[in-house]
């Protein structure tokens, strides 16, 4: 079967899918499909044998109808404009699905991090900030960066350094992107925020004994099975919290080489492994999978692409043994391998919204950046106080004494316990919507699947805020 549709072809493709269930005028579906505005600049860097190299970037706003944009910057040797523009359209979606106030963007670098000094990434990332700044394509209020493929927070904090040093408004210039180190005004619970979101989302998903029947599968995350492919920030917070919440990851897939062992990985004895050797091949308790495709055909309950578009194809679809997909890396199935998936029975958690929690985390970082203060700083001691006041009258009043797991439940939340509380309810709330969507749409002729609700969702967000502009009737 030929795939011959572009990455943006592809959204466009499910957002269409989408749009036939909706009644709002073609020129406003027009209008919110479309990139509203990209940009690729080239620039010289020179290297440290002396050489000048010339460095391709780009940055697209999907939808000004909400601003900020956001979205990501990525560092990958695939980067083209086609993948910008469509990674800033999912954005748009991710962000109308989970109501967080932005228009969508992404960013990127054409090049293989590996191949570059740090002091190299350093320029790089410095004299592509100073072109966005140039190009009035980054600020607070404008469009804001975070990390995506390739980056971490260095680079988010190489960003806001080189922003902040030539920002006019520097009461507000810090909240110029997110995802930076917590020393940099980032928040906590960020970094891990995207993988704690995807094991929310699936915990949700997997919640609902109606839904796993069909699968074959009991509720609840406890002993499921799960192969993570890409180990990088996504995929290592997914199999760390996956972990934590009883599941068994058996395989993790890398570039190089994968990993398996059916009894269960312990995640954080595979990273001490990946520092020391600097890679996850070779790990003393599992087994070698030499092809990193055939890490994707292990039998498992869950498959997790966390690495990069494009992972499951017409190809391999029909091998692919996993009853749930829950995509957290942006668009890792193929138009061709979602039909051929979905007629295959396997429930797909969209990645507009399993991998969400990174921009609703940034969100919050945004937010705390302009209000220059730490969430839970006010209350935490007087909530602590109070608790444990209550606390102490119960058991004085009863005569029972709390234990001490009960005694650290009661506690004034911090920064990182409300970061999490509000990414839980967030993917809570969006996957509840998209599965009473999926409901509301359903008939015999049509089997609306979870990403066509998705889609459905962000439309009528996107387009209800148009139509309070009133330039539509
Ligand atoms: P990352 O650079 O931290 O990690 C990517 C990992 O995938 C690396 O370890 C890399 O070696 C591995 N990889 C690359 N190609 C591979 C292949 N063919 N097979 C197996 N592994 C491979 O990137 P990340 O931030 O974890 O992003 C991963 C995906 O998640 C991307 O699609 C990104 O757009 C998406 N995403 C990231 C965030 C975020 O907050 N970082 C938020 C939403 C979505």
């Amino acid at each position: 079967m030929a795939e011959s549709f572009s990455f943006f072809q592809k959204v466009n493709r499910d957002f269409d899918k989408a749009a036939q269930f909706t009644e709002y005028p073609r020129g406003l579906l027009a209008q919110i499909k479309i990139c509203n505005s990209s940009c690729h600049f080239t620039f010289p860097i020179k290297r440290d044998d002396g050489t000048i190299q010339t460095i391709h970037g780009w940055r697209a706003e999907h939808s000004h109808h909400k601003l900020p944009t956001k979205g990501g910057i990525r560092y990958s040797t695939l980067v083209n404009e086609d993948e910008i523009i469509a990674l800033a359209a999912l954005m748009t979606y991710k962000c109308a699905l989970v109501d967080v106030p932005f228009g969508g963007a992404k960013g990127g670098i054409q090049l293989d991090r590996r191949e570059y000094s740090d002091s190299e990434l350093e320029r790089i990332t410095r004299r592509y900030t100073y072109e966005l700044i140039q190009k009035n394509y980054i600020g607070p209020g404008v469009d804001v960066p975070a990390p995506d493929f390739g980056t971490g927070e260095t680079e988010m904090a190489w960003i806001l350094d080189t922003y902040f040093a030539m920002a006019p408004d520097k009461l507000n210039a810090i909240a110029c992107v997110t995802g930076k180190p917590i020393e940099q005004n980032g928040i906590h619970g960020r970094k891990g925020a995207t993988g704690r979101g995807v094991v929310f989302g699936l915990e949700e998903a997997c919640s609902l004994a109606e839904d796993m029947k069909p699968l074959g599968l009991s509720p609840g995350l406890e002993g499921k099975s799960v192969v993570v492919q890409g180990f990088g920030n996504v995929g290592y917070h997914t199999a760390k919290y996956l972990m934590e919440a009883d599941a068994r990851v058996i395989g993790i897939i890398e570039r190089n080489g994968g990993i398996y062992n059916p009894r269960g990985l312990d995640i954080e004895k595979v990273v001490m492994h990946r520092e020391e050797t600097g890679m996850i091949r070779g790990y003393p308790g599992a087994e070698l999978i030499e092809n990193p495709n055939d890490g994707l055909e292990l039998e498992c309950d869950i498959l997790v692409p966390a690495a990069l578009e494009n992972q499951l194809t017409a190809e391999n679809a029909p091998r692919i043994k996993a009853s749930i997909i829950a995509e957290a890396a942006n668009g890792p199935t193929t138009p061709d391998a979602d039909e051929i998936l979905q007629k295959r029975g396997i429930l797909i958690i969209p990645d507009t919204f399993l991998n969400a929690g990174g921009v609703t985390v940034s969100y919050f970082e945004w937010l705390r950046n302009l209000s220059h203060v730490q969430f839970g700083r006010l209350g935490k001691r007087f909530e602590d106080q109070s608790q444990h006041a209550m606390r102490r009258a119960v058991e004085k009043a009863t005569g029972y004494q709390f234990s001490e797991d009960e005694r650290e439940l009661t506690h004034g939340a911090d920064e990182e316990d409300l970061v999490n509380s509000g990414l839980q309810d967030t993917m809570i709330t969006a996957y509840q919507e998209i599965r009473e969507t999926r409901m509301q749409y359903r008939n015999d002729k049509n089997d609306v699947d979870y990403r066509t609700a998705a889609f459905i969702n962000a439309i009528h967000r996107i387009a209800q805020s148009y139509m309070q502009l009133g330039i539509f009737p």
